[in-house]
């Protein structure tokens, strides 16, 4: 198997169906090895871009460039990208072989490279010794490994995934989600990754692209969508956030303070782009960043307790209207009240673009 990535650049790229714009005017890139997810609701355009990368749609507009090559007219299997389906799209009267060798015997590559390609490919996922058996009588676990390695086989430029986790049990989908990620460090493929599972963009993605609506609302690594996220549906759709509404009071040199109805103080932060003085906007504190029982901090009381395992979740409440999420460690010390001073500190809050 070759470890170079290509690149694949979309140039405003955009897509209708009638009178629905599934995707706005779009720029994005996968860099050459790179493993990009796209986030998002239901709706918001993944497969959308997903089918124009892969060819299955054309765009309304728009140029797709592999490594510098247009291919926007080309048809999907001039294209050399593997496809990994929800559904795994598998052949369940043959073998695991015949469903594996399918790509190559469509290309007409010679019997003995077929034979070595398909047994690499099931050694990938940890197949081995399984390819007379057929498909239907396999695990959905296994099913999907066989999807992986059919799109693997073909030692595609890029590869492509649309929820291919999404008919796994919990337990069975972080194992293979983990195993997804080591066969991506091993070999560096480019690939296009979609979920609306946020856990999965987490665990497995270089970066992470969030749309809504058919548009990207931000793109980079976790740690910065969720430390620095553009706007309130950014935060809200990463990680677990609370957000408080208000307006600006004031706003200098990256900070800002927001009147929030119901709390006796202004809340201050660092300011994201947009904002303006009187203009909504919210305010993200991310529920392990609310400390309880703080010497100063501001009087609430707890109204609910979450046991979560190895946190436990408090909603606080802090005026009329004013709640807040904290999580912190179960084995902590246990509070002796069910009233407690709250506070956090203001690097942890970001006032946001509502
Ligand atoms: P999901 O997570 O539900 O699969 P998605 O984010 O992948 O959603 P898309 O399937 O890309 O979203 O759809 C984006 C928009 O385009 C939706 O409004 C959808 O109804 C519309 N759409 C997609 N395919 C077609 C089609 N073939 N004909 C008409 N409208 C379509």
């Amino acid at each position: 198997m070759t470890t170079a990535g290509k690149e694949v650049r979309l140039q405003s790229v955009s897509r209708s169906f009638g009178e629905t714009l599934a995707l706005q005017p779009t720029d994005l890139q996968i860099a050459p090895g790179e493993f990009l997810t796209l986030l998002g609701p239901s709706g918001s355009g993944k497969t959308t871009v997903l089918n124009l990368v892969a060819g299955y749609l054309a765009p309304s507009s728009g140029r797709i460039i592999v490594d510098g090559a247009d291919v926007t007219d080309r048809p999907p299997r001039l294209r050399n990208m593997g496809m990994v389906f929800q559904n795994y799209a598998l052949f369940p009267h043959l073998s695991v072989l015949e469903n594996v060798a399918f790509g190559l015997r469509v290309r007409r590559r010679p019997k003995a490279e077929v034979q070595r390609s398909v047994s690499h490919a099931l050694a990938l996922v940890q197949l081995e010794g399984m390819g007379n058996r057929m498909v239907a009588t396999l695990s959905g676990g296994q099913q999907q490994r066989v999807a992986l390695a059919r799109a693997l086989v073909i030692q595609p430029d890029v590869l492509l995934m649309d929820e291919p986790l999404g008919a796994l049990d919990r337990q069975l989908r972080k194992q293979v989600q983990l195993e997804i990620r080591r066969l991506h460090l091993a070999h560096r493929r480019s690939t296009l990754y979609v979920t609306h599972d946020q856990e999965e963009a987490l665990v497995m993605s270089d970066r992470i692209a969030i749309l809504r609506s058919g548009k990207i609302e931000q793109i980079g690594t976790a740690d910065e969508l969720y430390r620095t996220p553009a706007n309130a549906f950014v935060a809200s759709f990463l990680g677990e956030s609370n957000l408080l509404r208000g307006r600006i009071a004031s706003l200098s040199r990256g900070c800002a303070e927001l009147e929030v109805p119901g709390l006796p103080a202004r809340l201050a932060g660092t300011a994201a782009s947009d904002l303006a003085v009187g203009r909504p906007a919210v305010a993200l504190i991310r529920p392990e960043d609310v400390r309880v029982n703080a010497e100063v901090g501001l009087p609430a009381s707890i109204v609910e307790r979450v046991y979560l395992g190895e946190l436990v979740a408090l909603r606080l409440h802090l005026g009329e209207g004013v709640e807040l999420w904290c999580r912190r460690l179960s084995r902590s010390e246990p509070l002796a009240s069910e009233r407690v001073q709250v506070s956090w500190s203001p690097d942890h809050v970001r006032i946001l673009h509502p």
